[in-house]
């Protein structure tokens, strides 16, 4: 098995092929030899049977001991009796007759007992030949004798031995021009292979926008190397995605950094009082403190993206969510004197990760009073509709024009750069929000009129039915 395994799949395809072929034709071969063999002494038989017809009335008596064989009755066609084994043997055992080509030898012991008929068998007389003889029981003039003829059996095997070295020398022959066919044919078949094999060698993480060649679609190669290629551009679309992510975070990484340099650089050349120091310190970890957020995010990112988020369900009031994750940003909202109502259906349970969750919701709040007007109004709701738990968060920002609307859930989107990196954000918040939502088996929703506002609606599972009914009656 191991030393098949060195060997190439057309090598091992052909020596297979070549292996049961040559089964095949060796079980034909002694099939039909078996046969030929057969039919040749049925032949012999035939004409044994028909030969002791003819010489069984041919004989007289020549003594009391010896019986003669009218060999001048013979006709023309009967001559060629002459070379067969011919023995004749008196009831008791003593022999009557034997022909010339016997000479001194006989065809097996006295035929005592020998029915009338005997079948056809086969002897080999001392000189090696071998006979083939019927025996027969006859009468002359009253008292029965026994004849065996026999014929010489050379003939018969030469014509097998003829056919049996023909079938040894073809059949090889045969076989070596059958499996060198079957080489070529496996390696014009598996060439597509070869072909793939190289290409597949030339593509690096760089040149992940090669394909490999497909000769031909619908066979099996074919479908390997779409298997190939779709699998190369799912890593394309990975690697860029990937390449994206790490330049974009780059770049949102220096932003903050490059702010704190200008202003420490800024004031080593001034020579300003306590104040002023105390000024720049502030401005300096306030972007420290942007910077810490950014890290934050994009670790969650990474750490979602890598599964390693490890969720823990349980179930609460959706109601309660919206008032935690509320009560996290309210102080912002009173800087900016904006108005939160919260309201809802207490009863409506859901089943998730508490903490993620409320992340999701922050996250969304957050947005609602970065981008609404100071004096603005937010409202959340919290309820249940078409199966599920619903928190909506509606504000009274310029809302989202309809072409970034499909767009605002990726990671570093933001509508207007300038504007939201003012405000501190990277564009991060809302996918962050979408995969945590997603993760606890809810997703997020957009709407949007056209008019100054908009409402993000989160849609989370609700808690089994058996739970939400005892909360209802112990609430
Ligand atoms: P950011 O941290 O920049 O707010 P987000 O992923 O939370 O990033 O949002 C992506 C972009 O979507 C924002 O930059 C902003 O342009 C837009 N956006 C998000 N929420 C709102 C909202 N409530 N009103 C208007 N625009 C919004």
């Amino acid at each position: 098995m191991r030393a098949l395994e060195a060997i190439s799949i057309r090598g091992r395809l052909t020596l297979l092929y070549v292996g049961l072929l040559s089964l095949v034709l060796i079980l034909y071969a002694a099939g039909t030899s078996a046969f030929l063999f057969r039919n040749l002494r049925e032949q012999l038989d035939n004409r044994l049977n028909a030969d002791v017809e003819t010489i069984e009335g041919l004989f007289a008596w020549d003594g009391p001991d010896r019986v003669r064989l009218m060999t001048e009755n013979l006709d023309e066609d009967a001559r060629d009796l002459q070379p067969h084994y011919l023995e004749v043997w008196s009831g008791t055992g003593a022999v009557l007759y034997r022909s010339p080509q016997l000479r001194s030898e006989d065809l097996g012991p006295a035929p005592n007992g020998v029915p009338a008929r005997l079948g056809a068998r086969s002897v080999q007389l001392a000189g090696g030949t071998r006979v083939r003889f019927v025996g027969r029981r006859h009468v002359i003039d009253g008292t029965p004798i026994r004849i065996r003829l026999g014929l010489s059996e050379e003939p018969l095997w030469r014509e097998f031995w003829e056919m049996v070295s023909v079938l040894a020398v073809g059949l090889p022959v045969a076989l070596l021009l059958i499996g060198g066919a079957g080489y070529a044919v496996a390696r014009r078949a598996l060439r597509p292979l070869d072909v793939m094999a190289s290409r597949a060698e030339k593509i690096t993480a760089d040149k992940l926008g090669e394909r490999l060649p497909i000769a031909n679609p619908n066979d099996e190669l074919g479908h390997l190397g779409r298997v190939f290629n779709e699998t190369l551009a799912r890593l394309e679309r990975s690697f860029e995605q990937l390449r994206r992510f790490t330049a974009d975070a780059s770049h949102e990484l220096r932003t903050p950094l490059t702010a704190i340099r200008s202003v420490g650089e800024v004031s080593l050349q001034k020579n300003g009082d306590a104040d002023y120091y105390r000024d720049i310190v502030g401005s300096m970890l306030e972007e420290a403190n942007r910077l810490t957020k950014l890290v934050d995010s994009l670790l969650t990112m990474s750490r979602a993206d890598a599964g390693r988020i490890p969720l823990q369900p349980t179930e609460f009031s959706v109601l309660d969510l919206a008032k935690e994750a509320a009560g996290v940003i309210e102080v912002l909202a009173e800087e900016k004197n904006q108005t939160m109502t919260i309201d809802g259906d207490p009863k409506v349970f859901v089943r998730g990760d508490r903490l993620i969750l409320r992340q999701a919701l922050i996250n969304l709040l957050d947005n609602a009073v970065k981008y609404s007007p100071e004096g603005g109004r937010i409202e959340v709701r919290a309820g249940a509709s078409d199966g599920a738990a619903f928190v909506d968060v509606q504000d009274s920002g310029p809302g989202i024009p309809v072409e970034h609307r499909s767009h605002v859930f990726e990671r570093f989107y933001r509508v207007d750069k300038a504007r939201a990196r003012g405000e501190g954000g990277a564009g991060l918040g809302l996918s962050i929000s979408q995969w945590a939502v997603e993760a606890n088996g809810g997703r997020i929703e957009l709407q949007c009129n056209n008019g100054p506002g908009c409402t993000f609606r989160m849609r989370i599972p609700k808690a089994a039915p058996l739970t939400q009914k005892h909360r209802e009656r112990t609430s």
